[in-house]
């Protein structure tokens, strides 16, 4: 009998761990494992919109896959999955080559949510991989740069869209970045706006009141215009349309507006909704046994008729239940109903405040900032144990790197 092929679309949260729990498990030539990602690299998509803003290093959000994988149980293939046909069980790449599997899971993440606002795919800035919050930086340079020469204000004027979790993370990086961007090219932090946009009357609509009021006072402290209740509606690479009819002279708006499921999954015919696919509690697509999807690119129903929220917090939980459930069904043995247990969400705002509530507990300010630092230490250590906690954090005194990653605006 031959050795069953077992493929992991992508390294983000779900595939990474899913790899980790099956180099765990299994028996030396039990089954050959490939992951499958687009870039040799992992990044922490938690922290991206510190990438976004410069204020961390790009050796602190990336780390190479093949480092964190043990190469004899997992073998690492660089690639970008354009397609995979269920019946010949065979994965296509955008380099033509196919790749076959016997056991498939897709874990091929989130991409943002745009909602067909005219200009907000063509001249927004997306939070949503490492490549494309770089983008946000080096944009920000060019400005600081431009603004030197004609003094246009719109260049300093940095919006951003939406004050979900992710819209208020990129806020807080913002606060921290534009006083060292000001020195940099010697011009008064005065010069600067940050503009935050929510759609919704409040910050973080449906969260606490508490993480409402103190994001809301903490914003108003550091000069950041609020503008909730309003609803962006176009966008232009030098300015935005609101509902008021108000048009925002601004040349960088961040859109932080929501997520959806990898718009490649529309394309695989498999059953979906909000553009994710649907899976049943052993973390299968509904309606087959030998494919299984989870994280962003999966909705998974709580008992209550409501899916799970699209987080990092899911897409680990889900990968400890997944690897030993895809073992399980390499051996013909019972697989495990996934329960999902949450254990709070924390919210940073820069890297000395943050808004949460963990086990049931409401936080806010400087230790709930801690307590978001411990939440991610812990990926770490579940990804490469105390070294590579340490590694990363060794880090963080290096200066950032400027790559080559641009938008044209
Ligand atoms: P992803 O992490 O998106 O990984 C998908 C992987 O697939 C990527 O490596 C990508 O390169 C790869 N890929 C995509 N398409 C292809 C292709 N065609 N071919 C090959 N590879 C491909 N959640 C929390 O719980 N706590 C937080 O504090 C938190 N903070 C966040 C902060 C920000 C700024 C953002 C944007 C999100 C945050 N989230 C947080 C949500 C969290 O990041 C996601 O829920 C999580 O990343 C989902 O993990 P995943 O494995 O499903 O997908
Ligand atoms: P979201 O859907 O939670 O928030 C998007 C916000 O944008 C909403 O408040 C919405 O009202 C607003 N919006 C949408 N269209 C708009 C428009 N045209 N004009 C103005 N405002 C508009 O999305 P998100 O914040 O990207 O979060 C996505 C997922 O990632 C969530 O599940 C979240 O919990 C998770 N996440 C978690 C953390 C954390 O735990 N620290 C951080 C970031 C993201």
């Amino acid at each position: 009998m031959q050795t069953p092929k077992v493929v992991i679309l992508g390294a983000g949260y779900g595939g990474l761990i899913t790899s980790r729990q099956l180099e765990k498990t299994l028996r030396n030539g039990e089954a050959q494992v490939t992951l499958i990602n687009k870039h040799d690299y992992h990044y922490i998509s938690t922290q991206l919109h510190k990438t976004g803003a410069g204020t961390a290093p790009d050796e602190k959000i990336t780390l190479h896959i093949p480092d964190l994988l043990k190469r004899d149980k997992i073998q690492f293939k660089k690639g970008t999955v354009q397609g995979v046909d269920f019946t010949s069980k065979k994965v296509q790449l955008e380099s033509g080559e196919f790749i076959d599997y016997d056991y498939l899971l897709i874990g091929l993440g989130f991409d943002v949510s745009t909602f067909g606002i005219p200009g907000v795919e063509e001249n927004a800035f997306k939070i949503k991989s490492f490549r494309s919050t770089k983008a946000i930086y080096n944009h920000m340079l060019r400005q600081f740069a431009a603004y030197k020469e004609d003094l246009d204000p719109s260049r300093l004027t940095f919006a951003v869209a939406g004050a979900g979790f992710t819209g208020i993370e990129m806020i807080g990086e913002l606060i921290e970045a534009m006083p060292k961007l000001c020195l940099k090219y010697d011009i008064p932090v005065s010069a600067t706006k940050i503009i935050n946009i929510e759609a919704s009357a409040s910050v973080l609509p449906g969260f606490d009141k508490e993480a409402i009021e103190f994001t809301e006072s903490y914003f108003k402290k550091n000069g950041v215009e609020l503008m909730t209740a309003t609803k962006i509606i176009e966008c232009s690479p030098t300015s935005i349309t609101l509902d008021s009819g108000e048009e925002l002279p601004s040349r960088t708006l961040i859109w932080s507006g929501g997520v959806r499921g990898n718009t490649l999954l529309e394309k695989l015919e498999l059953p979906i909704s909000k553009g994710r696919i649907i899976i049943d509690k052993f973390l299968r697509v509904k309606g087959m046994e030998n494919v299984f999807c989870i994280g962003d690119a999966a909705l998974f129903m709580k008992d209550d008729g409501t899916p799970l929220p699209p987080t990092a917090q899911v897409a680990i939980q889900q990968a400890e239940v997944c690897g030993p459930n895809l073992i399980a069904s390499l051996r013909g043995e019972q697989l495990k109903a996934f329960e999902y247990h949450h254990k709070g969400t924390v919210a940073s705002i820069g890297n000395k405040a943050a808004v949460g509530k963990v086990f049931g507990l409401k936080i806010s300010g400087l230790f709930a900032a801690l307590m978001k630092q411990v939440i991610e230490a812990r990926y770490l250590f579940v990804l490469g144990g105390p070294g590579l906690v340490i590694k990363q954090f060794l880090k963080i005194g290096k200066p950032h790197s400027e790559l080559a990653i641009s938008k044209q605006k």
